[in-house]
């Protein structure tokens, strides 16, 4: 490839180029202590009274670092940097008064006394060429391999440091972003309950309503569901970021997991509406003990239980299954509620993910359950996932290992 070649997809959009160098919101940033070490360095290096770190802006050229000069900037005219990033190459002169690229050049021709001047591209991935590390001497010289491969070789530690800044900066910006947004869902989860509460209360304190004893009762009876509710919501956001941050501490135990499941079915049917029937399947052959983590264990089954609860229709019947699995033990919640449709079976797991409300008549927490059981169920080196079941309703299954994680 000829160097006019290599030139033209760096010269066919200087739009592109100039948004290329503003992604790096370098331009105009204060001076920088790993910038000027390269360009001390560079200097050093080759001897020579000047090293920059060249940015060519629209009509300007701004130094990120310049070892030596005074200038923050010069006009982009007569600055060789803008000739030096039309290629990918290295850009050489070792004679400027002998160059014709240089010769009539003021920086050359004028009081500063340009003689040699040697630059390497600052090449980003995608193949835009946002400036120069240079290398500037008032007496021509001559350069050799070793020295451009060395001078190569700072340039591109300028450009993985350039790199690393957007990345850094890119990271930051999405954790704001998953900041804002779990503020948004937290103040739309806890704001619900909470105006119900404040109304109950408000209404509550009314005279006229106080003296009527049965909208006293369903009032008081709200305000502890609605608190109850809110509890619930602050304990599984405590719990996500526990799970998160890995601050979660697993016991192992010996644990018998039909007598666990039946525990939990048990604690489940003393809240279960009358409506819905709850019951216990254990197959032959569940291992005795397993190795496991009992309250952990029982904080998934204890979801899995009160989502299918929460989301069944009247009438509808929920087992709880207890069966060997290879290696381990499977737990299987089944419900009759109207299940989960296949584009959302993935997302059900996803932190503060919930289906239309109005599907389920309204009901359902923060979208924060499945969430932390999944998590919860890989902290006990086992799985939850949703069983693709082709009859009515949905199935959760929860595989635990018999040897613990
Ligand atoms: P939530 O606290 O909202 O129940 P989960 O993480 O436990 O949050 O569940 C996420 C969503 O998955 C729920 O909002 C609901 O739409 C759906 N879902 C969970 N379990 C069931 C189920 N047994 N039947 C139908 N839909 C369910």
């Amino acid at each position: 490839m000829t160097a006019a070649e290599t030139a033209r997809p760096l010269m066919r959009d200087e739009e592109a180029r100039l948004s290329a160098l503003r992604r790096y919101d370098i331009l105009d940033t204060p001076p920088d202590g790993a910038f000027d070490r390269v360009t001390a360095l560079a200097a050093h290096v080759f001897g020579v009274p000047i090293a920059l770190i060249s940015l060519v802006d629209r009509d300007r050229i701004w130094f990120k670092s310049r070892h030596g000069l005074d200038a923050s900037e010069i006009p982009r005219s007569p600055g060789l940097c803008a000739s030096a990033i039309l290629g990918t190459e290295p850009w050489i002169v070792t004679d400027a008064t002998l160059d014709p690229r240089t010769l009539a050049n003021p920086l050359v021709a004028g009081e500063f006394g340009l003689r040699f001047y040697t630059a390497i591209p600052l090449t980003t991935r995608d193949g835009y060429s946002l400036g120069t590390l240079c290398v500037i001497d008032t007496q021509p010289r001559a350069i050799a391999e070793h020295e451009i491969v060395a001078l190569e070789h700072l340039a591109a530690i300028v450009m993985d440091e350039m790199e690393l800044r957007l990345s850094a900066r890119r990271a930051q910006r999405q954790l704001e972003e998953a900041k804002s947004d779990l503020v948004a869902t937290l103040s739309h989860e806890l704001r619900t309950p909470l105006s119900a509460v404040y109304g109950a209360a408000k209404t509550l304190l009314d005279e006229r309503v106080a003296a009527d004893d049965d909208t006293r009762g369903q009032l008081l009876d709200m305000l502890a569901s609605e608190t109850q509710r809110l509890a619930a919501i602050v304990n599984d956001i405590v719990a996500a970021s526990q799970l998160e941050s890995g601050a979660v501490e697993v016991v192992s135990e010996h644990v018998d997991p039909v007598r666990l499941a039946s525990r939990a079915v048990e604690a489940a049917g003393l809240l279960l509406p009358a409506n819905l029937q709850l019951r216990l399947e254990p197959a032959e052959g569940v291992p005795p003990a397993i190795e496991a983590d009992p309250g952990r264990t029982r904080q998934v089954l204890d979801n899995l239980i009160e989502n299918a609860i929460r989301y069944s229709p009247r009438g509808g019947v929920i087992t709880v299954e207890v069966a060997p699995a290879a290696d381990g033990v499977r737990f299987a919640v089944h419900d009759e509620g109207i299940g989960i449709p296949p584009p959302e079976r993935d997302r059900i797991f996803e932190k503060f993910y919930r289906l239309d409300p109005a599907q389920h008549g309204g009901v359902g927490g923060a979208g924060l359950g499945l969430y932390i059981s999944r998590l919860l169920a890989r902290e006990l080196g086992g799985r939850v996932d949703l069983e693709p079941r082709g009859s009515r309703g949905s199935t959760f299954v929860f595989w635990l290992p018999r040897a613990g994680r």
